[in-house]
């Protein structure tokens, strides 16, 4: 088994996908390659059968991708990617343990780096379930398997692919590993590695009391326009 191969393919990904932020957004990666993906729910009855009767999770057919909608969404993501792996890897539908394996490692390198894992701090397969979006199953294999680069790396420092992927997740402006790009909910700033949804500045008590005054000044006009005529 060629790892270093199948985690090359997933960073050609990263950069081609411009991919800076976890959990990434599988059914855009798969529109970056032409890929049209259908959900079995969207497809005729016969069509479906036939699908399920293949495979609970999905399947590729040419530059189409049918999924099972009704499995939960870490497993989706799993399914997409791992059919994005079959493709990129050029299995050329050859479906045996190896392919099937390869294509395994590829899903979970892309939904999960190790590096990441890594930097996340990630201490157990819950974390990694809450950070990546992966299931319970797939984010204990990652986690395990993150512990095993962990140790190695320790020992034999970072490889070159290693390298690659620090390069890629670098962000120069502020000289950190960056795994989380999210927008603020109130302002749209950049929240950069963090779980929240709020950034630091609209969290803190003094904004909270200057939004309030807003709101209580803006209540008075509305009061005095709307209840008593005018001011
Ligand atoms: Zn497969
Ligand atoms: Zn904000």
């Amino acid at each position: 088994m060629n790892y270093e191969y199948i985690r090359f393919a997933t960073l050609k990904v990263f950069k081609e996908c411009n991919i800076h932020s976890f959990p990434i957004n599988c059914l855009e990666i798969l529109k970056h390659y032409n890929l049209s993906a259908h959900s079995y729910s969207s497809l005729s009855n016969e069509l479906r059968n036939y699908c399920m009767s293949y495979s609970d999770d999905a399947l590729n057919y040419k530059d189409k991708i049918c999924y099972n909608d009704k499995q939960p969404f870490g497993r989706i993501s799993f399914s997409l990617m791992h059919e994005l792996g079959h493709i990129l890897l050029h299995h050329n539908d050859n479906h045996n343990p190896k392919t099937e394996q390869e294509a395994n490692i590829f899903a979970s390198n892309m939904l999960a780096p190790r590096m990441a894992i890594h930097y996340a701090e990630c201490k157990n397969q819950t974390d990694v379930v809450k950070l990546f979006g992966l299931t319970n199953e797939a984010a204990q294999y990652a986690f395990d398997d993150y512990r095993r680069w962990h140790r190695i790396t320790v020992y034999q420092k970072m490889n070159s692919f290693d390298t690659a992927i620090y390069n890629h997740f670098y962000n120069e402006n502020i000289k950190k590993f960056i795994y989380s790009i999210k927008k603020c909910v109130y302002c749209g700033e950049d929240i950069l590695n963090s779980s929240d949804y709020i950034c630091v500045k609209c969290s803190s008590p003094k904004h909270i009391y200057q939004v309030k005054q807003e709101t209580d000044t803006q209540l008075l006009i509305a009061e005095n326009q709307w209840l008593y005529g005018g001011i």
